[in-house]
């Protein structure tokens, strides 16, 4: 399996850089976990259009759906009208985006994207990858994601405080994609939905994860500060995210 960060950001894109978006690939099949702004035209660096098998996002905030715009258009407006993108998303989610399209915009959006509603508890089949969702502690519905392939395991934390479904999606994986919005000093406000360096650590440490890749970190914020706070409470291998940067797991 490939990992490749497409938009590394939280909330707003640092300058050159994209909001929330990560592409996995296994064997043939493709998938975009959020597809926040900016990761659309990093997304086509990688693969064709056509090419992704399902986009899954985690909870209903810009940053991680900003680009589903962008990617509805170019559907629909293909000469081959590849409609029926499949895309994972929390229940409501599409009736939300179409309510800033116009009208006439808006009727193709069930058909553009062929949706299905993300929840708890249920296993989503992609390709030969299992994908599992588990509740976050965020100010809206949202959902934690565990990724498990030909042997390989990874999850993403989405946007969460430390809770006990991120740290349920992220027992003993592989590869642990965390949320550190904020250095550790700012714990108080970390506490509305997000996390603090040191609790990406402590999360990922509980979890049993092998290894953490720190991301959403708010572009006011150092990266450097973030992971060297975050290796304070976490032994193992710790990287930012970044746009372009791929990693490879198991075999595939
Ligand atoms: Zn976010
Ligand atoms: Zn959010």
């Amino acid at each position: 399996m490939r990992l490749t960060v497409l938009g590394a950001s939280g909330t707003y894109p640092r300058p050159g850089g994209a909001t929330n978006g990560f592409l996995v690939r296994e064997g043939g099949t493709s998938l975009a976990i959020e597809l926040g702004n900016g990761c659309l035209s990093n997304l086509l660096r990688e693969v064709e259009l056509t090419a992704v098998d399902a986009v899954v996002v985690t909870h209903m905030h810009v940053d991680h759906f900003g680009d589903l715009y962008p990617l509805y258009y170019a559907l629909r407006f293909h000469p081959r009208r590849p409609w029926g993108q499949r895309l994972l998303l929390p229940r409501g989610g599409l009736e939300l985006l179409g309510r800033i399209l116009g009208e006439d915009s808006r009727e193709y959006l069930p058909r553009v994207f062929a949706a299905e509603t993300l929840e708890a508890g249920r296993d989503y089949r992609v390709g030969g990858m299992t994908l599992r969702a588990y509740p976050t502690r965020h100010p809206v519905e949202g959902y934690a994601l565990r990724l498990e392939g030909d042997g390989w395991s990874m999850a993403y934390s989405s946007d969460s405080s430390p809770c006990p479904g991120v740290e349920e999606a992220a027992r003993d994986v592989d590869l642990f994609i965390c949320e550190a919005t904020l250095p550790a000093s700012y714990e108080e406000e970390a506490s509305h939905g997000h996390m603090t360096s040191r609790q990406a650590g402590e999360t990922a440490a509980r979890a049993g994860a092998r290894k953490l890749v720190l991301t959403h970190i708010w572009p006011t914020f150092d990266v450097v500060d973030i992971v060297r706070e975050a290796g304070e409470t976490y032994e193992g291998e710790v990287l930012p995210a970044r746009e372009g940067m791929t990693l490879s797991l198991g075999g595939g």
